[in-house]
Order: C-alpha cells, then structure tokens, then sequence
C-alpha cells in the first residue's frame, strides 16, 4: 500500500493503453485470425481438389491399362481363331463362341489376302451393325486397318467412324485387322470390328465408372463415346491418357463431378472450419471476458478511490504493523497527528519516532506481548500517550484489532487512533465547574438552614420569651408573696422550650443534609400531647378554642418525631393567625387523627390504605383565595407582614419525606382543613390517595 495516493493514480494510467488503442489491437488481432482461417481453408480445398485430380489420374491409368490389357487379349484370341487352318464352318462357331464372351467385338470377318470376306459372325447382343449401311461402306477403313497390319506384321486399326443404326441412334466403331501368316506370307486377315462405347462398358472396371464418367475423344476433344454416371454437381475434373493402337491414337478420358461452391469439401476442410469457428468463438469469449475484467478493473479503482477518499478525509488516525512490527500503512490524519511524514514512519520498526523517550520501554514491551499474540487488544481500546515532532504530548486512545486478509489468515494489526487531549480539556474544564457548583450548592443549603432555623426558632424562642415575663411578673413584689409553684412550672416550661430549640436545631440540620434520621414509633396522642402546650399558648393569646379528636386504639406512627410536631405547629399555628386575621368570632381549631382512606377506625380501609393514619388541622377562618391556592407551597410566599413564607414548604417535604401526602380542601361552612398522612408502624411502602375533594398542591 502506497501513502500518496497520487502516484497510485499516475501508475494506473500509465499502465492502462488508452481506448483506441486497445480497439486497433483487437481489431488488428481479429483482422489475423480471420485471414489465418480463410487462408487455411482455401489452402485445406485446394488440398482436397489437388487430391481429387491425383485420384483421377490414377483412375485414368488404370482404366487405360485395363482396355489396353484386354485389346491385348482380344488380339490373341482372335489370333487363336486361326490356329490349325479350320474350316469355315468351324471357324464360324469358334467366332460365334468368343462374340458370345466378348460383348466389345461386334463382328469378325475372316478375309481372304485381298479382303474377300470369306465367312463373317456378329454379335448375338445386337442386331447385325452393318444391316442397314451395307458392309462395303466400311471397305476403305478395313483397307487402312489391314494396310498398317500388313506393315506392322501384327494387329493394325483404323481410325474409329460413325455407323448410324435402325434405331436412329449410331455407333463409334473400330476396325481391328490382324493378318493370318503361312511361310513368311500373308493368307489372310481376321477383322474385328470394336464398339468404343462398348469397350468402355466392359472393359473398364466397373468401379471406376460407377461414380465417374469415362469417355473415348479424338485428340481435338471431340467425343466419339461414353459410359458412367450421370453429371452431378458443377466442379469437374479430368484426366486423359492416351490409348496409342498401332495406326490409331485415342484419347481415353474421366471426369468426375465435384459440388461447386464447395465449403467442406472433406473431413480435412471441416476440420479446420470447426477448428477455426472455435478459435473465433475462443476469441469472441476472451473478448468478453477482457471487457468484463476491464469493468470489473474500473469499479475496482472507484472503490480504491473511494476507500481512499475516506481514508484521507477520517480524523481518526489509522496505522497498519505487519506481524514482524513494521508499520505497512498511515493515513493522513495519523500523519497530521504526530507531525511525521509517511516517509518517516512507513517501513519503521520499534521505537517509533511518536513515543516519548521516558515510555519507549514500556511500550516496546507492550509492542512485544501484543506481537506474541499472548493478549487481545481490550475492544473499547486503551489509552497511551504520543509524541508530536515537536516534542509535546498527547493523549491517544489506540484501539487495535487483528488484520485479517481475504483468505481469513492474520497478516498483522490494524490500528486507530483518537487525539483526546480536547476530550481531556473538556472533562478538566467540566469537573472544575462541577466543583464550582457544588461549593454554591453547600452555600445554598447553609442559606436554606439559616432561613429554617430562623423560621423554626422562633416559636421556641418566642415561647421562652413570654415565659420569662411570666416569671418576671411573678417575681414582682406583692402582697401574696411567690408561689414557688407557679415559678417552677414556668422555669420548667422555658428549660422545655429551650431543650425543643436545641432538637429544632438539630433536626433542621439533619433535615438540610438530607440524612435519613432514624425514624421512632410515635402513638399519635404523644404526638399531639408534645405540640399542646406552644398551641395552648398560642390559643389563649388569640382566644382560640382547641378540640383534639383523636380515634381510639390508632396504631403508633413510625416517624421523624420533630420535624413532624413542626408540621402540626406550623398548621396549628397558621390556622390560628388566620382566624385572628379575619376576625373570626368564635375561632376554634379541631386537630384530628383517625386511619387513612377516610373511614373510622372500625377499619373498613381497603388493604393498601391499611396502616396509615391521616392528621387534620381545621379552622373557622376566611380559607384560602384562588391567587394564594396556587403559590401555597412556595417557599417564601407568604400573605403575613411578619410572614417568612417556609412553614407550608417544609410541612409538604416533611410528609413526603415520610412516604405520605400532604394537602388542603375547603371547610364547611367556612374555613379550610389540612390533612396529611403518615405511616404506621408496618404500613405499606405507599400512601394512600387522599380523599377525592381533597386538592393536592
Ligand atoms: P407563613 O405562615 O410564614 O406566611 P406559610 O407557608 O406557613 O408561611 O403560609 C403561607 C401562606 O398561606 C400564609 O401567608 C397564608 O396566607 C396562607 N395560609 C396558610 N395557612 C392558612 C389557613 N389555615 N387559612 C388561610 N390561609 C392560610
């Protein structure tokens, strides 16, 4: 793999022959083939034609021999005729016998040495050939045969000539002489006279005409007779052979027909014609075949490219090790991130020229066990820090895997590396922040506490107070003296009050740092019992009427008792100033307690309802307007000049921090009732719903 992706463009096209040129060589290489193959089957026909000839001339000659050697046999059978001087009659029937096996003779004359005919037979095939010429028309072709016997002492001929026929037709016929010998001196002629046509019938083997045509021509070409097939076909070849009688020369020819044009004229032509449609078929696929590889080459290269485009465009560095340790492969974005050219790192074996001298030994160690394959790289990665050029470090989280190559072997290990030092920057920054806020957050709650301890204390401190001048009061001088008594239980009421504020202190504290306060079973009468007294006081300065109700045999409540004696003052304490505030006549404040669900304590309370014991604090007061209803819960709203704007706050957080609800609804027929929840000792984990009309905040 080469970093620049240039010089792998560049190598590409100069490897690749541009189109046309590649066009010109396959039609250069088509335009060969296809002059090989028309070249090779003209060259397998004239091959062919040339063996045909051959195979004529061979015909020929055998055809000439085979008259040549029969004429001869004619001749001395004929010679044979005349052996021992026969008489007429025996000579005819020993003539008559040899016509009978030699259909070619059609006539044999014995004459005497003047050419008198002195007995004569003809063929038995055919009607006699001289019955409608006469045989004298004939006189001057015996003459000339017997003429070049008489010269030769042997068989002579005559050239051939036509004899017309009954029939309309005529025959070529030949005159054979052959002179009869006694003492030196010549007694006589035998003539035989030849049908051409007939010869070739029975002379010529019948093999040799069966498929050809073999005829008699003068030397000029014009043909005197003819035996064989018919002509079949346009080609025709020929061979001639001369048959030379003594005084006459024929010319014995073949022909033989051949189909014209002839495309697979033998197994050899039809060879290399299927030979040569394979070879253009072979072409045709392997130029298929080219042009499907060209394809395939191309999208080959756009995938490469593609792959390097985002190889090159990637802000995760990528390196590939071979299994020796060598770096094989770098991108850009690796390069960018150390600052090394490819040059500098392709090729490089540990150290590498990244790691900080103070860590090169660990991470050639780490190089090693990795390379012995001991430990896989862990998947999520691992971090490491780099080395810039320039010398300053980085932060890199290396996430490594084995690189795996088509055939499933392991070649080496690919990496990728991410440049956290940003990543650290904004954790740095946002751990810094995180601090920030929780140092507000502790000053918030100092804040929140100072404002609950101011708002709590008050009641305590404002009780100790009028106890105090109660005491004062009674120490004035008068008439009655002091009532130890009286003094004692006002002193014992502050000691009470100021032990209260110390709990207040404490639980407000606790409440603030949200700890979770061990939770004690209460019976609801202490409960009730613990926060009489401060309301009592409260209700004999303002002239409230007080009537606790509270149903009988009520389990106790597991609770965080303080802070839930907070949350029935603060209702007590808020319906008592709003009965003041209005003016109310009669003002008078029922606090209840009976089981949730709102049944009586006789238990019909459904099973999830079980366990629980709902607290109300009811007054004859104005009850609240619709603008207030909806800020009731919002710490510091408040309607009360002196008013902090906490007490409803912490009542709602305190019930649910014990699991329960806390809300109000209407009272008839004026005023408004709080209620909230608690749970008893082994109550559910949940709160009952409240009452349908009851409206929660
Ligand atoms: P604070 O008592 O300091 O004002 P609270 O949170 O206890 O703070 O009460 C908020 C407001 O709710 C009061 O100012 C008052 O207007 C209203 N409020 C509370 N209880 C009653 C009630 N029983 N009847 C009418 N208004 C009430």
């Amino acid at each position: 793999m080469s970093a620049d992706p240039r010089s792998l463009d560049a190598a590409e096209t100069r490897r690749r022959p541009p189109a046309a040129q590649r066009w010109a060589l396959w039609f250069f290489l088509s335009a060969i083939v296809g002059g090989l193959l028309v070249t090779l089957i003209w060259l397998a026909g004239r091959y062919e034609a040339s063996r045909e000839q051959e195979r004529l001339e061979r015909d020929a000659a055998e055809a000439l021999s085979d008259v040549r050697s029969a004429m001869g046999r004619n001749v001395q059978s004929l010679q044979a005729l005349q052996a021992g001087s026969p008489g007429v009659q025996a000579w005819g029937a020993e003539a008559q016998r040899l016509l009978h096996e030699r259909r070619e003779m059609l006539r044999i004359e014995w004459r005497d040495a003047q050419l008198g005919v002195r007995a004569a037979v003809d063929t038995p095939y055919r009607p006699p050939v001289f019955a409608r010429l006469g045989r004298a028309s004939a006189q001057a072709d015996v003459q000339l045969a017997c003429a070049n016997a008489r010269r030769s002492s042997g068989a002579g001929y005559a050239a051939s000539y036509f004899v017309p026929q009954a029939d309309g037709l005529g025959l070529e016929v030949l005159e054979l002489c052959l002179p009869q010998l006694a003492g030196g001196q010549i007694t006589g002629f035998v003539v035989a006279t030849y049908s051409l046509a007939d010869i070739l019938a029975n002379l010529v083997s019948p093999h040799l005409t069966r498929s050809q045509e073999v005829s008699f021509t003068e030397a000029d070409g014009t043909r005197l007779a003819l035996h064989g097939s018919t002509r079949r076909g346009t080609r025709v070849f020929s061979a001639q052979q001369l048959l030379d009688l003594p005084g006459y020369t024929l010319v014995l020819r073949l022909d033989s027909w051949r189909g014209q044009p002839d495309v697979f004229p033998n197994v050899l032509t039809a060879l290399v014609t299927a030979m040569s449609i394979a070879l253009l078929a072979v072409l045709f696929l392997l130029g298929k075949d080219t042009r499907r590889r060209l394809q395939a080459e191309h999208e080959l290269a756009e995938a490469l490219a593609f792959r390097k485009a985002m190889e090159d465009s990637l802000v995760t560095g990528l390196r590939a090790r071979d299994l020796r340790g060598r770096t094989t492969y770098i991108n850009p974005a690796f390069c960018a991130m150390v600052g090394f050219a490819p040059e500098e790192l392709i090729g490089r074996d540990a150290p590498m020229p990244y790691w900080p001298p103070e860590l090169a030994g660990e991470y050639q160690k780490r190089q090693e066990i990795r390379l012995a394959g001991h430990n896989a790289p862990p998947r999520e990665g691992f971090e490491s820090v780099f080395m810039r050029k320039d010398g300053t470090r980085f932060p890199v989280l290396i996430i490594e895997a084995p690189l795996i190559d088509a055939r499933g072997v392991q070649t080496g290990w690919m990496s990728a590396f991410l440049d956290i030092s940003e990543q650290r920057r904004i954790e740095e920054l946002s751990r810094a922040s995180q601090e920030r806020l929780q140092a507000t957050a502790r000053l918030a709650t100092v804040g929140e506490m100072a404002s609950l301890l101011s708002h709590e204390l008050n009641q305590p401190l404002a009780a100790i107070s009028s106890y105090a001048t109660g005491s004062l009061n009674l120490l004035e001088p008068r008439a009655g003296g002091v009532d130890p008594a009286d003094l004692q239980l006002a002193l014992r009421r502050i000691a009470e009050q100021a032990e209260r504020a110390g709990r207040v202190i404490k639980s407000v504290h606790d409440f603030v740092r949200r700890r979770d306060k061990a939770r004690e079973p209460v019976a609801p009468q202490a409960l009730i019992d613990a926060v009489m007294p401060l309301v009592g006081l409260q209700a004999r300065k303002l002239g409230v009427q007080v009537v606790t109700r509270i149903a009988p045999q009520l389990p106790a409540v597991l609770v965080d008792r303080t802070m839930v004696e907070q949350v029935l003052l603060n209702l007590a304490r808020n319906a008592m100033q709003a009965m003041d505030a209005a003016g109310v006549a009669q003002p008078a404040l029922v606090i209840a307690v009976r089981q949730a669900g709102g049944g009586s304590t006789s238990g019909n309370a459904t099973g999830t309802e079980a366990g629980w014991l709902e607290f109300s604090v009811a007054d004859r007061g104005p009850g609240i307007p619709d603008e207030v209803r909806e800020q009731l819960f919002t710490p510091f709203f408040t309607t009360k000049a002196e008013g902090m704007g906490l007490g409803l706050s912490l009542c709602r957080t305190v019930v649910e921090q014990h699991g329960g609800f806390l809300a109000f609804e209407a009272n008839r027929p004026q005023g408004t009732i709080f209620r909230f929840t608690l749970p008893a000792e082994g109550a559910a984990a949940h709160a009952p719903a409240l009452p349908a009309e009851a409206t929660t905040a």
